[in-house]
C-alpha cells in the first residue's frame, strides 16, 4: 500500500491534513509541542497550521473539559506509506502522555489522519478519509482555513459544535 500520484506524474508529494486536540493538562503546551515535532522531523513536511479553535466535546463523558483543536497541513511524498503517519501521529500522543482510558474521553493529545489526497484506505486501524470528518465542525472549521476545497463554508455550517477562534500556537 502506498499513497497515490497527484494530479501530475511529476508532483513529487500530495497534501494531507492531520486533525490535533487536547482537552487535559496544558492543552496549549501539548498542541505546541506536537506542531514542533512535526516540524522536527518525520516522514512529511508542515506546510500549514491553522488557527487554534476551542470546542465543546462531541460525544464521550458529560464532564470533560473543552478542547483546542487546529489542523496541520503537511506535504506528503508519494510513495510513503500511510501506516507511517499513523505511527508518527501515535508517536506524538505518546509524547504527550496519552493514557486511554474512557472512549472519547478526556485526552493530552489525540492526533487523527483526516485525509490524503488521492488515497481511500478502509482498515479499522486506519481509515481514510477519516469516517467522521464531515459531522466535527471542530475538524472542518481549521481545515476550512486550509483547503477550502475539501471544506466549504457549506459543510462547516452544516456541521455539529460550536468552535471559537482563540489564536495560534
Ligand atoms: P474518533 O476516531 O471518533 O476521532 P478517537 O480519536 O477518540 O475517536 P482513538 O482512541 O484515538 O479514537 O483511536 C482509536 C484507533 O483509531 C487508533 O488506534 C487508530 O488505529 C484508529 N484509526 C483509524 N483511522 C484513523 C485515522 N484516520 N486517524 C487516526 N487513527 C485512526
Ligand atoms: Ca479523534
Ligand atoms: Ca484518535
Amino acid at each position: 500500500m502506498s499513497i497515490p500520484s497527484g494530479p501530475s506524474a511529476q508532483t513529487p508529494t500530495v497534501r494531507a491534513y492531520l486533525s490535533l486536540g487536547s482537552n487535559l493538562g496544558d492543552r496549549w503546551s501539548h498542541l505546541r509541542t506536537a506542531v514542533d515535532r512535526l516540524r522536527a522531523g518525520g516522514p512529511a513536511a508542515v506546510t500549514a497550521v491553522s488557527q487554534v479553535y476551542e470546542t465543546d466535546p462531541v460525544g464521550g463523558p458529560e464532564d470533560q473539559g473543552a478542547f483546542l483543536n487546529l489542523v496541520v497541513e503537511l506535504a506528503v511524498p508519494v510513495g510513503l506509506d500511510p501506516y507511517s503517519l499513523l505511527e508518527q501521529c501515535h508517536r506524538l500522543e505518546a509524547g504527550a502522555g496519552r493514557v486511554r482510558t474512557v472512549h472519547w474521553g478526556p485526552r493530552t493529545l489525540d492526533a487523527d489522519i483526516i485525509w490524503i489526497d488521492g488515497l481511500s484506505l478502509n482498515d479499522p486501524d486506519l481509515t481514510v478519509p477519516h469516517p467522521r470528518w464531515r459531522e466535527r465542525r471542530f475538524v472542518l472549521a481549521p481545515l476550512a482555513e486550509l483547503a477550502p476545497d475539501l471544506a466549504d463554508p457549506a459543510l462547516v455550517a452544516a456541521a455539529g459544535g460550536e468552535v471559537r477562534i482563540v489564536g495560534r500556537v
